[in-house]
């Protein structure tokens, strides 16, 4: 029997790893943390039994535990409610898959608890990375990546010698290959992109996700953090990851080694299967769905991603280039723009602007503690709203 606590459990990734549970006779969930859904959690409550559910907003918290007194369930709320889910005791493995930064501190506590974490919150380890990864190191746990192209490049490399995550670094690999849909607006004109909509950025062409990676694959942006969230995970520098248009999605990502041979993963495009490779790792299990057919698809096709029309991934690489302190601030600045976005507040080509501005603002921190990062992450924000007063 295996035992997660699952943070995020009613987001895209969240849900979908509650499917892989109903399909696995072996995997329990002691402890489901949501920001607010109470409507959905109350039904995982039924049906998985977790002892402990986190509500991060406190007065859903309060309504659910009305609504759920019968089942025996302990419900807390807020930061420290968030950070008791991961260290629930009957855990070993912790799914951290809320959206943003919000994971940093129950991912670290998690960590300094032995608990392996199966990885689907990039922007903690874009924004955190430099204090997480010593950490998985000292306490000899697994960060196993839930992402699918981190995933992917994760299976290719168990066709390296040795290569065990944390040792560093890897003498066998010559690049990682970070495939790319381009997401819907693929060979459009920064023009063109002034007037898209809300609805039109949210149609990815094939992935199902939720919101706001569905914006950020949009933007680029999301293919800017999955490169800081590579050269963490697998420690190899930035210039050594190279980013590739893949349209159709079936090359999920791949490791060029030093003798030239390239090992890829391919599928369909099915989250259920790295977040099943992640929770089972080393072992491969049974998957329903539909398999990848190679001749029915013919022909797959590979292009330079365009910097210039979508700027999403160029501010990546100056974030990551200038270092410190500066990912913080891409990332928070990402995630205030893609919130207002949302809220139609703001037009898409303004989200990249606003990462732009809120960069040249900043002032770097080099080695940030948490507290730092933190502290970025805010004067981001009030300087977003500054400026988002301004230019209405
Ligand atoms: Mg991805």
């Amino acid at each position: 029997m295996k035992t997660i606590a699952i943070l995020g459990s009613t987001g895209s990734i969240g849900t979908q790893t509650l499917e892989v549970v109903r399909s696995q006779q072996d995997l329990k969930v002691a402890a489901l943390a949501v920001l607010g859904n109470i409507t959905m959690l109350e039904q995982q409550i039924r049906e998985f039994r977790p002892s402990l559910v986190c509500v991060y907003q406190e007065e859903r918290a309060k309504e659910l535990q009305q609504k759920v007194k019968d089942t025996g369930v302990r419900v807390v709320s807020g930061m420290e409610g968030l950070i008791e889910c991961a260290l629930v005791p009957e855990a070993e493995t912790v799914v951290s898959a809320v959206v943003g930064m919000i994971g940093i501190r129950p991912v670290m506590e998690a960590i300094a608890a032995g608990k392996d974490i199966a990885f689907a919150n990039k922007e903690t380890l874009v924004t955190a990375g430099h204090l997480i990864m010593p950490l998985i190191k000292k306490h000899g746990v697994k960060l196993l990546p839930v992402d699918s192209e981190h995933s992917a490049i994760f299976q290719s490399l168990q066709g390296s010698a040795g290569y065990m995550q944390g040792e560093t670094p890897n003498r066998e690999i010559a690049k990682l290959i970070l495939t790319a849909s381009g997401g819907p607006f693929r060979g459009k004109k920064r023009s063109e992109l002034a007037q898209v909509t809300v609805e039109d950025a949210l149609r990815h062409p094939n992935w199902s996700m939720g919101k706001k990676i569905t914006i950020d694959s949009a933007t680029m942006v999301n293919k800017g953090l999955e490169v800081m969230e590579a050269k963490w995970l697998f420690d190899v520098p930035t210039e050594k990851i190279e980013v590739v248009i893949q349209p159709q999605s079936v090359i999920h990502s791949a490791v060029e080694f030093v003798d030239g041979g390239i090992i890829a993963q391919l599928g369909t495009p099915d989250m259920k299967l790295p977040i099943q490779y992640a929770l089972y790792y080393p072992e491969r299990r049974y998957l329903a769905g539909k398999r990848l057919s190679l001749s029915d698809i013919g022909s797959i096709t590979f292009e330079k991603p365009d910097m210039a029309e979508l700027p999403g991934l160029a501010l990546a690489y100056e974030a990551m280039n200038t270092g410190g302190s500066m990912p913080v601030v891409f990332n928070a600045a990402n995630e205030y723009a893609v919130a207002a976005f949302l809220k139609r507040e703001i037009g898409f080509t303004q989200i990249t602007d606003w990462i732009g501005e809120a960069m040249a603002a900043h002032k770097v921190i080099q080695n940030p503690s948490l507290e730092e990062i933190l502290f970025a992450e805010q004067e981001t924000y009030d300087r977003l709203r500054e400026f988002g007063g301004k230019v209405r």
